[in-house]
């Protein structure tokens, strides 16, 4: 019997948005004909609620996919709705009785699967999941007392011991089409793009979404950046990392093809970029434990610190106009590319949390927001992680001074200039620090305070005090970076 003559498979895809190494669509395409299927849920279900940024991606991902599907003879159904409603009502309507996913990892993802298994074998249908997400499955990596990992270093020894055998497998060669297409929505219908289409138009310049985008950053990265990766990853105006982030996101590429793209190369380079593949890991296994991430202090006496929260304060934020250099350019970069440099995140997350008090999950969901790289685990996780609030944190009174933070790496000021226009001519002497620059200087660089670029909007020392004090009602020391 030919596999069309079979009942087709229907393969939902998710964050998984790729052809190679994805074992649902593998493992279909190897049994019977395939309806790959993409269902925009609702915003409460298991992909949502993405941010614009991050809609914007999934546009042109999912066309991107879509493409790449034809060109294997494959048709891409896009449905709106339940997924159990949609795919209960696609297989009446194709005949397909077996339904095979990628797992997710985020609480609704969690959630919206467990229902659908029961309600699609209620109806007398078969439905597996298989892995693809992540490099290890959370449930089943476990300290030697039985519980999750709260601490980086041991959870990084287990993973490392783990993981060495599980490769990627390539794309399946033929996917069998099925008797007949079902009917699809419009793509264009979904209105997926931002309203502001000029906010995107910038996105452009660096990122192409979609598997072969994806495919181009990692060869780009395993030919060139990696060697110096260990050096160049802390350096914002280098282009020195990896860039996978986005496609990591919507999984168009796994994380096995990343880690084993490495595997034949040595060096201190490969083994850090391996240990920050494994941060993402460890986020998941996070918000796998502990699903209340995005929301709740993981140190509950987090719950009584005293933030201030003031609007306009987190509005000059957003706007990059704080009057600190290197905070302004890595919020104009996350409006400008959706993307932002790691250690610029930290830097820009610290100044948020403690010189102006604002509760972390606000910049949380700014970010959730606005980055094309967002993510339920690795967002949330980072920014516990600043807040000294996280596992295997970073201790609160550490406050990052963002004039020293910049000049230490950005010292040429070059990350500056490239996002921060109005400092293009000032000397790298006063580029992190222009509020102590002489007038002359200003002068000769065409910079007036309060006017072309403004005040710092906080004296950090003094913001610093205040931000200890409050963390001191909730426990104790001082210590600056
Ligand atoms: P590379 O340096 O090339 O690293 C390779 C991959 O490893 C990344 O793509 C990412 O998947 C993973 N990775 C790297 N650093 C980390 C990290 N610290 N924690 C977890 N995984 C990591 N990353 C996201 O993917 N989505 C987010 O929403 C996100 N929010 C963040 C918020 C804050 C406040 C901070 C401090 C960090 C956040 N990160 C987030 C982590 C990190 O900044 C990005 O993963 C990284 O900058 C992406 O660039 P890259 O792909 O070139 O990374």
């Amino acid at each position: 019997m030919t596999k069309a003559a079979i009942a087709p498979i229907i393969v939902w895809f998710r964050k998984d948005l790729r052809l190679a190494d994805n074992r649902a669509l593998a493992a279909a395409a190897s049994e019977a004909s395939v309806i790959p299927l993409y269902i925009r849920e609702p915003m409460e279900s298991g992909n949502g609620p993405l941010g614009a940024a991050q809609l914007w991606w999934l546009h042109h991902s999912i066309k991107a996919l879509s493409d790449r599907l034809e060109k294997q003879g494959a048709r891409l159904t896009l449905r709106s709705g339940e997924p159990l409603d949609v795919i209960s009502a696609l297989a009446r309507e194709t005949g397909a009785t077996t339904i095979y996913w990628n797992r997710r990892y985020d609480p609704s993802g969690i959630a919206t699967d467990t229902a659908l298994k029961k309600g699609l074998s209620d109806q007398g249908l078969t439905a597996e999941s298989f892995s693809g997400q992540l490099l290890h499955e959370p449930m089943r990596l476990q300290t030697t007392t039985g519980g999750p990992y709260r601490v980086f270093t041991p959870f990084w020894r287990a993973l490392e011991s783990k993981i060495g055998p599980v490769a990627p497998i390539d794309a399946p060669e033929q996917i069998a089409a099925p008797k007949s297409w079902p009917q699809s929505d419009r793509l264009d219908d979904w209105s997926l793009l931002p309203k502001r289409p000029d906010w995107a138009a910038t996105f452009t310049e660096i990122w192409t979404p979609g598997e072969k985008g994806a495919a181009d950053r990692l060869e780009d990265f395993i030919d060139g950046k990696v060697a110096d990766y260990k050096r160049d990853r802390d350096r914002p105006a280098v282009d020195g990392t990896s860039l996978l982030s986005p496609h990591l996101a919507l999984g168009e590429i796994s994380p096995a093809q990343a880690w084993h793209a490495t595997e034949r190369l040595q060096g201190d380079g490969v083994a850090t970029f391996r240990k920050e593949l494994a941060w993402r890991e460890f986020s998941y296994h996070l918000l796998f434990h502990y699903p209340q991430l995005p929301q709740r202090n993981l140190d509950r006496r987090f719950d009584a610190f005293p933030w201030m929260n003031a609007d306009d304060a987190f509005v000059r934020w957003t706007r990059g106009l704080t009057g600190f250099p290197i905070v302004d350019a890595g919020m104009r970069q996350l409006w400008r590319h959706g993307y932002m440099h790691n250690r610029v995140r930290m830097i820009v997350a610290s100044f948020l949390i403690k010189d102006l008090l604002v509760d972390w999950r606000k910049g949380e969901a700014w970010f959730r927001d606005t980055l094309v790289d967002a993510d339920p685990a690795n967002n949330a996780a980072s920014w516990q992680w600043v807040a000294g609030c996280g596992a295997d944190a970073a201790p609160f009174f550490r406050v990052f001074n963002p004039v020293l933070q910049g000049e230490k790496f950005d010292p040429e000021g070059a990350y500056v200039k490239r996002f921060v226009p109005e400092l293009q001519r000032l000397s790298p002497r006063y580029i992190h620090r222009p509020f102590e620059a002489p007038e002359a200087a200003l002068e000769a660089a065409g910079i007036r305070l309060g006017s072309t670029y403004p005040e710092p909007m906080v004296d950090h020392a003094v913001a610093r005090d205040r931000a200890l004090a409050a963390f001191r009602k909730i426990k104790g020391s001082a210590e600056e970076q």
